[in-house]
């Protein structure tokens, strides 16, 4: 089955690129498409979640036509995420249909962050579309602790899938966030594993999203500590490795691998923020950690042309705000915001 294709508007002359009120220019788009996920993990979501309701979703053609937008007025990297990105159904039709802004050279990257869980079934059409990277989201190694954290997940079954992903030649990059009294002393050792294979290592702060069952405080491990941690066992090299995203590098040394830091809390880096979010009902977030949001899906809707969706994408962009202040200690322990991760999109 083939996407069918809104048609883009022809509005001559070409719409203006995407410059924030702080000069950033705005490059690279995250879509969440969809909030479901067949995983529940505790820092992400509520056990037992209210999911958006299905006719505010858009549509397929509707998420092609307004990634496209994007890529006209200056986009260069589009992250499909989620949610669960690979559970929406069709999804593949959409990846194929945007894989023509690959071809055409407008976009410079399409990729996707995963849980790994479908990937043994969709990473040949993945790579097939032109994705040449993928983020795989991993947290642990052990089987116990895994299906305690993501409450519903299956350890091997994400082997699995990184596997297919490897075998098919996709460049995989595990993340995995940062668990107080969970996950700290694995560190080292995903670091050997992941390395050993072959992909980097993201580790991430968890950030103060959403109403999760359970305090932040018990959750939160600055990556300052985990650094210290990590800088007794191996050398780690600062490199200037960059891939367009949050993400700080260093080489470590004793296995030649790429481990990055995303330390939203300990260190931001809202200024040289490149980004948006846009969710699956067309809400366009212009910072992960802030609530001003603006409507795309009433402009989509409300013509075949794109120009009212320009005009509505450039007034967002000249509300992007400077940057978050996450906080998690003792007397800050409730959301920053209040929507979660998988609605936002990861
Ligand atoms: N389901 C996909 C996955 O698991 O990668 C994509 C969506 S998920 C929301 C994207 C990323 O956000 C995952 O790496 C997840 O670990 C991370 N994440 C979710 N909630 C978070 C939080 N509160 N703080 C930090 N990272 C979070």
């Amino acid at each position: 089955m083939t996407l069918h294709r809104m048609p883009l508007a022809e509005s001559p002359p070409a719409p203006a690129p995407l410059i924030d009120p702080f000069a950033r220019a705005i490059t690279y788009l995250r879509v969440s498409v969809t909030d479901r996920c067949d995983f529940r993990c505790v820092y992400c979501m509520a056990e037992d979640m209210t999911f958006l309701p299905k006719a505010d979703i858009l549509s397929l053609e509707e998420l092609d036509r307004l990634c496209s937008a994007f890529i006209v007025k200056g986009v260069r990297k589009l992250r499909l995420t989620g949610g669960e990105p690979l559970v929406r159904r069709g999804i593949m039709n959409l990846v194929s249909s945007l894989s023509r802004h690959l071809e055409s050279g407008a976009l410079d990257e399409l990729t996707l962050t995963t849980n790994g869980s479908q990937l043994p079934k969709y990473a040949r059409d993945l790579a097939a579309a032109g994705v040449k990277r993928i983020n795989v989201s991993l947290d642990t190694l052990d089987p116990d602790k895994f299906r305690a954290i993501t409450r519903w997940g299956d350890l091997h079954k994400v082997l699995d899938g990184i596997e297919a992903a490897r075998a098919t030649g996709l460049a995989v990059k595990i993340n995995a966030v940062a668990l107080r009294g969970t996950n700290e002393d694995e560190f080292a050792q995903l670091v050997r594993w992941a390395h050993g294979l072959g992909m980097d290592l993201t580790l991430i702060e968890v950030m103060p999203l959403g109403d999760v069952d359970g305090g932040r405080l018990d959750q939160y491990l600055p990556l300052s500590a985990v650094r210290a941690q990590l800088a007794r066992e191996f050398t780690l090299d600062e490199i200037d490795y960059r891939t367009g995203g949050p993400a700080r590098y260093v080489r470590v040394k004793e296995t030649g691998g790429r481990l990055g830091f995303i330390t939203p809390l300990t260190h931001n880096f809202c200024e040289s923020c490149n980004r948006v979010r846009v969710t699956c009902t067309g809400t366009l977030f212009m910072c992960l950690g802030q609530d001003d949001a603006a409507d795309l899906r009433a402009p989509l809707r409300a013509s075949e042309r794109n120009d009212r969706l320009f005009a509505a994408i450039d007034e967002a962009i000249s509300r992007k705000p400077k940057g978050h202040d996450f906080i998690i200690d003792r007397r800050h322990q409730h959301p920053a915001v209040a929507r979660h991760m998988n609605v936002t999109g990861g």
